[in-house]
């Protein structure tokens, strides 16, 4: 098994997980850029956005009310956090199994760059 994430969900290697239920992980970011930086994944390997297919919305859907959740549990709802989805190279996308990035506790800078 070579994508990361599909071993991170084997426990092969190891993760501060935050939370888990049937379709999804949520862990911290080896290497977080704002105070809060938490990556919710999939069970299933997908490995882009451009591979989602419309049996998927429920699961994207699902990602992102999970990552408001987290949001709210750690009390960043109110000032507020950013969720991002990295597609192929011009986006910076490092690790092939799609991923929702939760950022907060700093203010982000807009555009993104
Ligand atoms: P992206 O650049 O959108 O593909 O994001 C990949 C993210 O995975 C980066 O923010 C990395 O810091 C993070 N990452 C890489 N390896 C690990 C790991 N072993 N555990 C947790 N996060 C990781
Ligand atoms: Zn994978």
């Amino acid at each position: 098994m070579s994508c990361l994430f599909c071993r991170i969900l084997a426990g092969e290697i190891p993760a501060k997980r935050v939370h888990e239920d049937d379709e999804l992980l949520a862990f911290e970011d080896i290497k977080p850029e704002a105070p809060l930086h938490i990556l919710i994944i999939p069970k299933r390997h997908i490995s882009t956005l451009n591979d989602l297919e419309p049996a998927d919305d429920g699961l994207v859907g699902a990602m992102i009310r999970r990552a408001a959740a987290i949001a709210k549990e750690r009390g960043v709802e109110a000032d507020g956090y950013r969720t991002v989805f990295n597609c192929n190279s011009h986006a910076g996308q490092t690790v092939f199994h799609i991923h929702l990035h939760l950022l907060a506790g700093r203010r982000l800078h807009w555009p993104p760059g």
